[in-house]
This record gives C-alpha cells, sequence and structure tokens, in this order.
C-alpha cells in the first residue's frame, strides 16, 4: 500500500513516515518545509533502510497534487500538513485559515477526482473547547475553538463530515491528538521549533541545554492539586502507531467517518513534569512561577477507550520514556 504522508517532514509526520515504512507501506510525502527541513528525509531513510519519495511543495498547489496522484497509485492520506501555533494563529488568522483550510480542500478535491477516497486527519483535543468534566470522550459535541488554529480544526471535521454525507464512499478517520511530545528513540528526529519554543516541552528542552535561562511555569493557582495546569502528554512514537492502526482498521472496515481520541488517559500537571524531567535526566532545571496564561485551561485528559475498543491502540511509552528520549533528541541535535 502507498500512502501519501502531508507535512510528513515535521514533527509527528516525520515519526508517522518511520513507523508506515517499518510497517511495510510506501510512502510519498508532499511538503514546503514552511516548519521542517529537507534533511528529515535522509533522517527517516537512515533510521528505517527504506526509500522515501519526496515532493517539495504546498498542499495547496492543485497541479502539485495532481501530478503527485498521477505519478503514484495512492491508496491512501495521512494529512498533516498545516500550522499549528496557537498564539501565531490569533496574530494572523488568515494566514492559519488559508493555509489550513484552503490545502485540505485541494486535497480533498484531487483524492475525489482520483478516486482515492481513505483519509486519515490530524485534528487536536482542541476541538473539545470547554467541557464540563476533564475527561473529554468522542461522544461529546466540538465546543467553542480558543483559537483561529482551534477553529480550523473543528472546520475542517465538519468539512469531513460534510463530505462523507455527501459521498459515503470515503473512508475518514479523524484523529483528535492531546499532547505530543518525546522522540524516536534514535535521537535524530523529534521536535526542536526555531525561535521561543511555545509549549512547554520544547521550552524545557531549551532551557535544560541551556539555550534559554529558565522555564516560566503559567499559574501555580489553579484548582489542581499542585496549582499548575493538568495535560495529557502521549509520546509521539505512541502517536504515530496510532496512525498505522487507524489505516489497518480502515482498511478492515466499510467506509464510514471515525473519530478517535489519541491520548493516555492520564493527566499529568506541569509541575509533575518538570520533576519527571529533572528525575528521568538528573538535572535541575530553572524555573519560576509566573502569570497563568490566557486561554488556558485548568485541566483536560483524553478518555482514550474507544481507539483501544475499535482499533486495538493504547499508549505504551511512560512519562520517564517521554522525558528521556526528548532530552536525548535535543543533546543530539547540538551535538553534546
Ligand atoms: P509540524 O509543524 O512539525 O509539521 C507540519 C508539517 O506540515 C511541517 O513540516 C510543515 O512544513 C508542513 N506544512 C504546513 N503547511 C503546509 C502546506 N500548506 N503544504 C505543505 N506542507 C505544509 O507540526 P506537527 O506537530 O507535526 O503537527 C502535525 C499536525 O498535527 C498538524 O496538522 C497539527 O495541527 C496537528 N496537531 C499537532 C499537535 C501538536 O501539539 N504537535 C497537537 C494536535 C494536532
Ligand atoms: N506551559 C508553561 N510554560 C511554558 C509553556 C507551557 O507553564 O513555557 C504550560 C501551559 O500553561 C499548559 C501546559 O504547559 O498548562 C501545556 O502547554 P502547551 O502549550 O505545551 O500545550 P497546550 O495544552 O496549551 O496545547
Amino acid at each position: 500500500m502507498k500512502i501519501l504522508v502531508t507535512g510528513g517532514c515535521g514533527f509527528i509526520g516525520s515519526h508517522t513516515v518511520c513507523e508506515l515504512l517499518d510497517n511495510d507501506y510506501e510512502v510519498v510525502i508532499i511538503d514546503n518545509l514552511s516548519n521542517s527541513k529537507i534533511e528529515v528525509i535522509d533522517k527517516i531513510k537512515r533510521i528505517t533502510n527504506k526509500e522515501v519519495y519526496f515532493y517539495e511543495g504546498n498542499v495547496q498547489d492543485k497541479d502539485l497534487l495532481q501530478r503527485i496522484f498521477k505519478e503514484n497509485t495512492i491508496d491512501g492520506v495521512i494529512h498533516f500538513a498545516g500550522l499549528k501555533a496557537v498564539g501565531e494563529s490569533v496574530k494572523v488568522p488568515l494566514m492559519y485559515y488559508c493555509n489550513n483550510i484552503d490545502s485540505t480542500l485541494t486535497l480533498l478535491e484531487v483524492m475525489s477526482e482520483c478516486n482515492c477516497k481513505n483519509i486519515v486527519f490530524s485534528s487536536s483535543a482542541t476541538v473539545y473547547g470547554v467541557q464540563d468534566t476533564p475527561k473529554y470522550v468522542e461522544t461529546m459535541d466540538r465546543g467553542k475553538s480558543s483559537s483561529p488554529y482551534g477553529e480550523t480544526k473543528a472546520i475542517i471535521e465538519k468539512i469531513l463530515e460534510d463530505l462523507y454525507t455527501s459521498d459515503p464512499t470515503f473512508k475518514i478517520t479523524i484523529l483528535r491528538y492531546f499532547n505530543p511530545v518525546g522522540a524516536h528513540k534514535s535521537g535524530l528526529i523529534g521536535e526542536n521549533p526555531n525561535g521561543i519554543p511555545n509549549n512547554l516541552m520544547p521550552y524545557i528542552l531549551k532551557v535544560a541545554v541551556h539555550e534559554l535561562p529558565e522555564l516560566t511555569i503559567f499559574g501555580n493557582d489553579y484548582d489542581t492539586p499542585d496549582g499548575t495546569c493538568i495535560r495529557d502528554y502521549i509520546h509521539v512514537v505512541d502517536l504515530a502507531k496510532g496512525h498505522i492502526k487507524a489505516l489497518e482498521h480502515a482498511h478492515n472496515h466499510e467506509p464510514n467517518i471515525y473519530t478517535y481520541n489519541l491520548g493516555s488517559g492520564h493527566g499529568v500537571s506541569v509541575g509533575e513534569m518538570v520533576t519527571a524531567f529533572e528525575k528521568a535526566n538528573n538535572l535541575k532545571l530553572n524555573y519560576k512561577y509566573g502569570a497563568r496564561r490566557e486561554g488556558d485551561l485548568p485541566e483536560y485528559y483524553a478518555d482514550p477507550s474507544k481507539a483501544l475498543r475499535e482499533l486495538g491502540w493504547k499508549t505504551e511509552e511512560s512519562l520517564e520514556d517521554m522525558c528521556k528520549d526528548s532530552y536525548h533528541f535535543i543533546t543530539m541535535e547540538k551535538g553534546e
């Protein structure tokens, strides 16, 4: 089976491409390298010892997509390509709506034209918005989006639902990720954003390797056991494996639209993450408590039982693995 992976050079995409190749899928990547580096392709080849086909370009480029589908028999698509910085999306919403939604529409049009009707889409726990309980389950309605980024995910989910209603020969799998962290065990691929990171783990890593002086923990007066926010962190390799399970499930089932949470089911506070990172890597992190970050929810985590029941998937990596593998990657990147 040949899978087109959009955004396959990115953090989650590159790990998923490795899992696909390890499971004997053929892989074609399209990525415009707007948030990734071309070196990732060589690293994927080194990790897997397999060939991967790469097209540099924008998923909004219909001619290019048509060419890719003409030059390759694509059996399914995993659609990662998108912009993902929540704060930036508030500042430049049009760029986010244009990039994320237009690319998805173009992709779906070309898939329909080429009769390729199997897509796995990267959604996010952010589509739940604020709920009455912190444990998010797929039966809950989508909530109010807290950013243009989140809104693009909710809109794309709705587009996919409408597409399925109009064409029930589509197999659509929506995966709602919780908080992906960690890196490949080889240390060759991981997440190392340019500039000052917004997300917790990349920020911790920059402090750990002394590129930034200290971590600010955003708020310690929440109604949680240690006062800091609680999230569901998931190792990126577990997340990548979830995509293989989703493809297998789609292959073995009738066309439909399926939605799954991919998370561990366990909440971890920012304070607990800092302590776990220090312990796993035998170091001390400089940190201080600061004000709450606007828009942060005190606590949420996945109910991942549907993914276990229907996909046979659950997380296997521990919090210690997430901390160790992230640090291993960043020290390799820095050549330490
Ligand atoms: P990433 O930025 O590392 O990867 C995205 C890749 O897509 C990058 O390589 C980028 O160059 C590429 N890209 C972006 N727009 C493109 C376009 N129009 N055409 C071609 N390539 C394009 O992000 P990631 O963390 O790997 O996330 C992958 C997907 O998962 C995204 O859709 C993201 O919104 C979603 N997601 C991520 C998280 C997270 O915390 N990382 C959580 C939930 C959902
Ligand atoms: N966080 C923090 N300091 C930082 C970055 C994040 O305290 O420099 C906290 C943030 O307030 C949230 C948690 O870490 O409670 C996870 O944040 P992240 O941005 O990684 O993911 P989010 O849950 O916002 O998608």
